[in-house]
């Protein structure tokens, strides 16, 4: 951030009295620009014991496949953002079954939450940002072609947990170089 969104000066970068973190401050008015993680919702769609996995048509990890899953919108839910995104990336309709995993990735300042969820007619197809959308049995799973580090974790404890058909809620934090 470089200027301030009330009042258009620059902003410093300095630690507010009683604060203990860098934060933006405004020049001018003083106004502190607290900036917090973001949160990405999507669901782990299952249909006859496949799961629906989308190849990305877009950066970054062009080509390839991620779960359904997108940065939350302003006065949404999390189950709300999970269940558009699966609308708007795999055009499915999905049921969700619980919250599943819920992973931080302070390196990029984010919060990824999955929940389970169940294909409710067995359609799909590719959204915008997606190039084929693809049901995909535990064994056919594309390992090296995943796309991010939270998906591959989802999908490997769906994979070990299914057997059990048990499926607690699994919380991990993706650090750098893990
Ligand atoms: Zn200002």
């Amino acid at each position: 951030m470089k200027f301030c969104s009330e009042c258009g000066n620059p902003v410093k970068n300095e630690v507010p009295k009683g604060d203990n973190r860098l934060r933006h401050v405004c020049t001018h008015c003083e106004i502190i620009h607290y900036q917090n993680p973001k949160i990405v919702a999507g669901t782990l769609p299952i249909f006859e014991g496949r799961i629906l996995l989308c190849r990305r048509a877009i950066e970054p990890r062009l080509g390839y496949w991620t779960l359904p899953a997108g940065f939350m919108e302003n006065q949404e839910t999390t189950s709300e953002a999970a269940l558009r995104e699966t609308l708007e990336e795999a055009e499915a309709t999905v049921e969700l079954e619980g919250l599943y995993t819920v992973m931080n990735v302070p390196e990029v300042d984010q919060v990824h939450i999955f929940f389970r969820a169940r294909l409710l007619d067995g359609n799909f197809g590719a959204g915008e940002e997606t190039l084929e959308a693809k049901l995909f049995t535990p064994q056919e799973i594309p390992w090296d072609q995943i796309s991010f580090p939270t998906v591959f974790q989802t999908l490997k404890h769906y994979i070990s947990d299914h057997p059990l058909d048990y499926f607690p809620v699994h919380v991990k934090d993706i650090l750098r170089d893990k």
